[in-house]
This record gives C-alpha cells, structure tokens and sequence, in this order.
C-alpha cells in the first residue's frame, strides 16, 4: 500500500486542518507564507526568455538580469519565431479561450491536428488531449481505473500521477525506484484474472538521473498482463528518432499502451497529451472527468505546440544543440570537482551535502545573476540538497561558463560564512 510517510504522497498530502476550522487554516496560511518569504528561488519572470531574463525577487522586488535554469523548456522552443507566430495566429483567428471543455466541442482543427500528429509520431493511433500534464496524468488513472483495479507506481512519479491513483480508488502500490525486481514481486502478489493492474513509470525522472530501465520495466509488466503508462514529461523531444521518446529510445512504443507527456516542456506551451490505440482514447474521452469537464488547451497553447511538434518532428539540430550543450555543463562541472551522480541527460544537478549551506548557494548565486533551484528534502535524503540546473538548446556553452564561474564563487563564499564562529553578542 502507499504509505503516508513515502515522500511522493508526504509531498502531495492535504493539509490536516479542515476548512471549517478557522483558526487552523489562518495559522496554516500565515506559516505558508512565512515559508513562501524565505523560499530563495520564488521569482518573478519580469521580461525575457526561457533561458535569459528580468527575474524578480517576488517578495523584496530586487529585479536583475539572469541566466535562467529552473524551466523545462528543453528546446527553447517557447520563443522560436514560427511557434510564437502560430500562436499570434490563433488568437487572430479563434481569440483567446475555448470557453468550454474538449468533449462539449471546445475544440479547433489545431486541437485535432495536435492529438493526430502526436499520435503518429510515438507510434500510436490516436491520442486525447488535456489541458495540463497534471490533468492529464489525474484524467487517465482516474478515468481508466476503478475500485476493484490496482495501480503499480514508481516510488518518484511525479504527484499527478499519485493524485490520479489516489482519486481513482484503485489500490495503490509502490516499488522501489526503477527497480524492476520488486515491480516483478509487487505484480505476482497483485495478478488476478478480475481486475486491471496498471504500471506507472515515468521514462526519465526530474532528477537528472538519466533514462529509467523502461524496455525491462515493459517486459516484466508484460509478463504478468499489466498494462503500462509511460510519463514522457522529461523524454518527450530529446529521446529517440525524431524526438518521439524514451519508449521510441529503447524499441517499445508498441507494448507501452498509454505515452502520457506534457506540452509545458519541450513543446513550451501548455496542456497535456496521452496517446494509446484508439479503443483505450475513445474510453479515456468518454470516461476521464479532468477532459469532459474542464475547458481545453487554448487557440494560442495549441497552435504553439502544434508547430512546436512539427519542428521536433524535423529539426534534429535542435535536440542535438540541447544534448551538446548538457554534455559540455556535465564535462565542466564535474572537471571542476562537483559531484553530478550518475546521470546523463539535460538536468545538472550537482550534490551537496547540507541544505543550509545550499539554500545560502541559491541565493548567492541569484544576486550574482544565476537562477537555479535546490532540491530537498522529500525527494533527496533530510538535510542533504541538490542544485539544479535544466539546460535548453536555448543555453550557450558561454552561459555555462558564467554559471560555473559564479557557482564556484559561491560555494567559497558560503563556505567562508558558515565557517566562522557564531560569537554572543554583546
Ligand atoms: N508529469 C511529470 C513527470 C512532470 O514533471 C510534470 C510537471 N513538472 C507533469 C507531469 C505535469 O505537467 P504540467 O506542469 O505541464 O501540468
């Protein structure tokens, strides 16, 4: 069973006050935001781009110039002249919302050319549209499963994915982290001929860890009659011919019945998308809540994508910008003496062992012009931290270098602060 105290569901839990009790939920607010205050990376995009911009401290409206890290816009692709132009289009043509939800006819031909083309290019033959990852993630699980179903999920997929299990009443549980062992012991205690199992894998996690083993992951939920969701949020665009995934990368679109991604990241635009054959679409369209009842993706959020997919569908110098630049910022880094763990792919994420002293990095590193962002505490060990940087084919190996040099600078800073004695005032 998923437990309270995994941190996946720690992260996603409900605060415990109830909203009829006022005095908690004004003490709960006023710590939230006392939180919020000393949140070193909660900014403010005054200007710019996904890579370069105006940042603004939300809260002390210090505003400079920065190198941005903290977006997943892996391709740059937000601001590529044709998909801003596409997008101008679209609200040219359709104005600027739908005004009501996919399955009450809030849709264009953007819509429907969007679910086809993506459709095809992971190989399968239709595909449903949400208007987020997140609700697209919450829409399938909820709509495909029921009580009587289990859902097998990583122990890091992202919080959607939990929220939709847990919304779906199915019976929720976890293996140990890309370890296909223990999905094959939790699917031989799970397997009956009565009820659905599906397997939830994310094809690379946020972590800067690399691709997960998602051709055994297959394989093993295969064996046992499983379906499988494969996540592509941070696969989707860079993995495989033409951009088409982790599960293109290792040879197993066919068996993977749903690829889930988000347009928010590679595609820089906004909504999310899950492709299967097109029983299981017709399904997901008539049964998942989060597409019936809630307005769709915009004119402008779908055109961009549109043409954001048509570029990664052709334009194999934009993936390879993003990889060349992810490999220079991990030879660097790690020439330099910081330990980058095992990954490989766009996300840097340099260890470190206290958190204080990290939270401290974070913000030198801001007024220095560098915005990256530390990871903590559930999802590293308590007390430990990682700094994160997610390079885009938008980076220059120039804005490597400057992030390396100020980097460098404050960790010698920090290091100097917390090393000095803590003397009584007089
Ligand atoms: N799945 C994963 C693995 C994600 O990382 C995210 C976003 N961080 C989502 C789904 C949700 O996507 P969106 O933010 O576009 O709603």
């Amino acid at each position: 069973q998923l437990r309270a105290s995994h941190p996946t569901f720690a992260a996603a839990k409900a605060p415990s006050w109830s909203a009829g009790d006022k005095s908690n939920v004004v003490q709960a607010a006023t710590q939230l935001v006392n939180k919020r205050r000393a949140n070193p990376y909660s900014k403010v995009l005054r200007s710019g781009s996904g890579t370069r911009g105006t940042v603004a401290d939300a809260h002390h409206s210090d505003a400079r110039e920065a190198i941005i890290w903290t977006t997943n816009l892996y391709l740059g692709l937000n601001r590529d002249a044709e998909v801003v132009d596409a997008a101008r289009q679209a609200v040219t043509k359709f104005g600027t919302g739908m005004g009501t939800s996919a399955a009450a006819s809030g849709l264009t031909d953007l819509h429907l050319a969007f679910e086809q083309q993506f459709a095809a290019l992971v190989g399968k033959p239709a595909a449903c549209l949400f208007p987020t990852g997140y609700t697209a993630n919450v829409g399938a699980v909820a709509g495909l499963l029921g009580e009587n179903d289990v859902v097998v999920i990583d122990q890091l997929c992202h919080a959607s994915i939990v929220d939709g299990a847990r919304l779906c009443g199915a019976k929720v549980r976890t293996f140990k982290h890309n370890d296909v062992d223990d999905l094959a012991c939790v699917l031989e205690s799970e397997i009956s001929p009565y009820r659905t199992v599906l397997v939830i894998i994310e094809g690379v996690y946020s972590m800067g860890e690399g691709a997960a083993p998602v051709a055994e992951i297959v394989r093993t939920a295969k064996r046992y009659q499983a379906l499988i969701l494969v996540d592509e949020a941070h696969s989707f665009g860079f993995y495989g011919k033409h951009g088409a995934g982790i599960c293109a990368a290792q040879g197993v679109s066919e068996e993977v019945d749903f690829i889930m991604t988000t347009l928010s990241k590679s595609l820089g635009s906004l909504g999310g998308v899950v492709a299967a054959r097109a029983e299981y679409v017709d399904l997901l369209k008539a049964s998942a809540r989060a597409y019936i009842f809630q307005a769709s993706v915009s004119p402008a959020d779908i055109a961009a994508a549109l043409t954001a997919l048509q570029r990664i569908n052709q334009d194999d110098a934009l993936r390879e910008q993003l990889w060349e630049t992810a490999r220079y910022m991990r030879a660097q880094f790690s020439a330099a003496g910081f330990d980058l763990g095992s990954g490989d792919g766009p996300i840097v994420t340099p260890h470190f062992a206290d958190k204080d002293k990290l939270y401290a990095i974070v913000q030198r590193l801001y007024e220095k012009g560098i915005q990256a962002s530390a990871v903590t505490y559930p999802i590293v060990e308590t007390g430990r931290g990682r700094l994160r940087f997610i390079c885009s084919a938008a980076h220059t190996k120039q804005d490597v270098d400057v992030t390396l040099g100020a980097l460098q600078e404050a960790v010698q800073e920090v290091e100097a602060v917390f090393a000095r004695p803590v003397t009584a005032t007089p």
